[in-house]
């Protein structure tokens, strides 16, 4: 293996690279579009573009591509040859968008996009291409991506948190947001991965009896890593540290053939970018060693599934993180207004913190005991709670928190308690200088839920400037708007077990949104409230919010379709005639076995085919009617409620399927079944 300082970067086109290559007083233009957004001339594009391709080529590459991520979910690329490159086709490319989602925004007489340089994430070489990341439009402007929102609420974010600092008497030459994604997956065998239409259709099994033995020892939570999976581990580091990723935590998850990957924290959009890059680069170096990644939600039923935690903070550029408690918390005016800035955003935005983590694979893990559920409430810990009820109260000292926790061993330095949340539980967690958002979906751009997060505080921080701005004492008043905040909005905090039914019950009493599917909580999007959010803070205009909108539902609805096709033809086309099979074998034994000893003998037998036989009329029943509710395929329109019922009707038509397939899996011999089981799939021999 190579050492991380030989490979780091290397394929990337970083600001130190640009130092090093540009003539000065071109990467000084540059360094100040960075710095003020000021206009890059095409002049300095030209330069850069043959400065790039020259150290491109001399990397190997032989094409470019504007990289671009519109609302499919997946990247998109075009690639061209470096031939002609210059600045022109550095700064803008003109794929033709009519294929891509647009929620109806592009008609066809303009179905062209453009793509426009990311100045601020940096190129990088993959294979034989020099990626250029971009943004992609429509002709008029409208955004199509997920990438647009996110500069434009870091922009939004940036501009309100400097004004709140500027009151409090902070200079920030610029406020940023950063984030961490950990991101959790599982790896299984290629082999059997194609031995199933679910999995590749869908990327989730749809049917699959429980093994008998899962994650109840948790035994794979941070278990020793299998030799296999160390391996592809290992080539995945090199991968990502070659495109500048920080790739840096690996671990195994609580579920068998489950791990997870986390990269130091960095600005969201760079973050962003690289999320994408590592969730391609799992799937490819998986593939590379026989293995398939898979980054759905909920792959198996009853086995904890995936997400991604957003650690999400808001730093200066002179280094300060608003966030940062402090020896004092209680006198530290900028993380109190912060905190309950994050409070009050969290209470008034709860449903679009839903939405932007709503999927319909996303809906399979919210509530399951294993993921937060889907009512939205924060965590702050015992600490934080301490301070901002004392702050509350008027008081200006907080009871000793210094618990000094005991391990009891000598040789273990004794470590302060650790007040931040272990257990896990919490939708959107303080963790010590940062919150965690844990409901993001693993197959999911990050991009979404940290727009939300940004914009959401964005216009929290615009109010308290407006009010601290006109105030005569910026500190009084922003101690005094702080303890407001928390008064108005702590109904959001809660410190305990969010698993619990108590809590469902308490969050209902407390008027806490709980929104179980997407379909639920769609509509909220284009509440009053939420389009003044987005437009107020210029980072969805009123049509990219419909749109959007119509885009996900649809999204939505098509994948529910496509999961009732793909059970259907598995238990049309593999479960039952395999199932006809066995019983067909077994009454011929019957047959044979009475013809030798008689009648009587087979009362086992017997008992088990007439079973058999019951079930597979019941499962034959249900894929009929699973098919008829398939067949109408409505418009997909959030606005028409026949899309809504046709959600839910295919998602409970399903369920009927799955019982009776799970039962009847379990009755048939290993040899019949037609598809690898969840035993197959999760406890693999090949990879110990
Ligand atoms: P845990 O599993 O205990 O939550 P991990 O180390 O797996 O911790 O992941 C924590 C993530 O949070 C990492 O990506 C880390 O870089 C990131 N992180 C740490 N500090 C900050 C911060 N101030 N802002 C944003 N992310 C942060
Ligand atoms: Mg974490």
């Amino acid at each position: 293996m190579s050492r991380i300082t030989d490979i780091f970067g290397t394929m990337v086109f970083d600001e130190e690279v640009m130092k090093d290559k540009l003539p000065r007083e071109v990467f000084a233009k540059f360094e100040k579009h960075l710095n003020d957004g000021s206009e890059l001339p095409l002049e300095v594009a030209d330069v850069i573009a043959t400065t790039v391709k020259d150290w491109a080529e001399q990397k190997g590459a032989t094409h470019f591509t504007h990289w671009f991520q519109p609302m499919t979910g997946v990247t998109a690329e075009k690639h061209d040859s470096l031939m002609n490159f210059a600045g022109k086709s550095l700064i803008k490319g003109e794929p033709d968008a009519s294929s891509f989602p647009s929620g109806g925004m592009r008609a066809t007489f303009e179905a062209r996009g453009y793509t426009a340089w990311d100045t601020s994430s940096p190129m990088f070489i993959k294979e034989d291409t020099l990626y250029i990341p971009t943004a992609f439009m429509s002709y008029s402007g409208d955004a199509l991506d997920k990438k647009t929102p996110l500069l434009r609420s870091c922009e939004a974010v940036d501009r309100e948190a400097r004004r709140v600092l500027a009151a409090l008497g902070v200079r920030a030459g610029k406020v940023i947001p950063q984030i961490g994604p950990e991101q959790e997956y599982f790896i299984i065998p290629k082999s059997l991965y194609s031995a199933r239409k679910d999995l590749v259709y869908t990327g989730r099994t749809l049917i699959g009896a429980a093994p008998p033995k899962s994650q109840e020892l948790d035994d794979h939570y941070f278990g020793q890593l299998k030799p296999s999976i160390k391996a592809y581990m290992a080539d995945l580091d090199e991968e990502l540290w070659k495109l500048g990723i920080k790739a840096t935590t690996e671990h195994n998850e609580v579920a068998p053939s489950q791990h997870e990957l986390a990269p130091i924290y960095s600005e969201c959009n760079i973050a962003s970018d690289h999320n994408q890059l590592t969730m391609e680069m799992m799937k490819k170096v998986a593939d590379r060693h026989g293995m398939r990644c898979l980054l759905h939600e909920k792959p198996f039923e009853g086995i904890n599934g995936s997400g991604k935690h957003i650690n999400w903070s808001l730093s200066t550029d002179t280094g300060l993180n608003v966030f940062k408690p402090g020896a004092d918390p209680l006198n530290n005016t900028v993380f109190l207004l912060f905190v309950t800035a994050v409070i009050k955003a969290v209470d008034e935005y709860q449903d679009m913190l839903r939405i932007s983590v709503a999927s319909a694979s996303n809906d399979h893990r919210l509530g399951g005991n294993e993921a937060p559920p889907a009512i939205i409430s924060m965590f702050l810990g015992d600490d934080v709670t301490a301070v901002l009820d004392a702050l509350e109260a008027g008081r200006t000292e907080v009871a000793a928190s210094d618990r000094a926790m005991t391990t009891g061993v000598q040789v273990l330095t004794d470590f302060k308690k650790d007040t931040t949340d272990r257990n896990r539980t919490s939708p959107f967690a303080f963790t010590g200088n940062r919150f965690e958002f844990r409901m993001v979906g693993s197959l999911t751009s990050v991009s979404c839920p940290t727009y939300m997060i940004n914009t959401m505080m964005a216009s929290v921080l615009s109010e308290f400037a407006d009010i601290l701005e006109k105030s005569g004492d910026a500190e009084q008043c922003a101690r005094e708007l702080a303890a407001k905040s928390y008064t108005e909005h702590k109904r959001i905090v809660f410190n305990g077990n969010n698993y619990t039914d108590a809590w469902v019950e308490e969050a209902e009493k407390r008027g806490l949104c709980n929104y179980k599917t997407t379909a639920e909580c769609m509509p909220e999007w284009t509440a009053e409230k939420n389009v003044k959010l987005f437009t107020s803070m210029g980072v969805l205009t009123e049509k990219e919010l419909y749109a959007r909108q119509e885009i996900l539902f649809e999204e939505y609805c098509k994948e529910l379709n496509i999961e009732a096709l793909t059970l259907i033809d598995m238990i049309a086309k593999d479960i039952l005639p395999s199932v006809g099979e066995y019983s067909a074998a077994l009454a011929e034994s019957i047959e044979v076995k009475e013809s030798v000893l008689g009648k009587d003998v087979c009362t086992f037998d017997i008992r088990s085919l007439k079973e058999i036989m019951e079930l597979s009329e019941k499962l034959s029943e249900k894929t009929a009617d699973l098919r008829a509710i398939a067949a109408t395929e409505p418009s997909y329109k959030i606005s028409d409620p026949v899309s809504t019922m046709f959600c839910s009707d295919i998602i409970a038509a399903m369920d009927d399927i799955r019982q009776y397939a799970d039962k009847l899996e379990l009755m048939m011999p290993r040899d019949y079944w037609p598809i690898p089981t969840y035993g197959d799939l999760l406890f693999t021999q090949k990879y110990e």
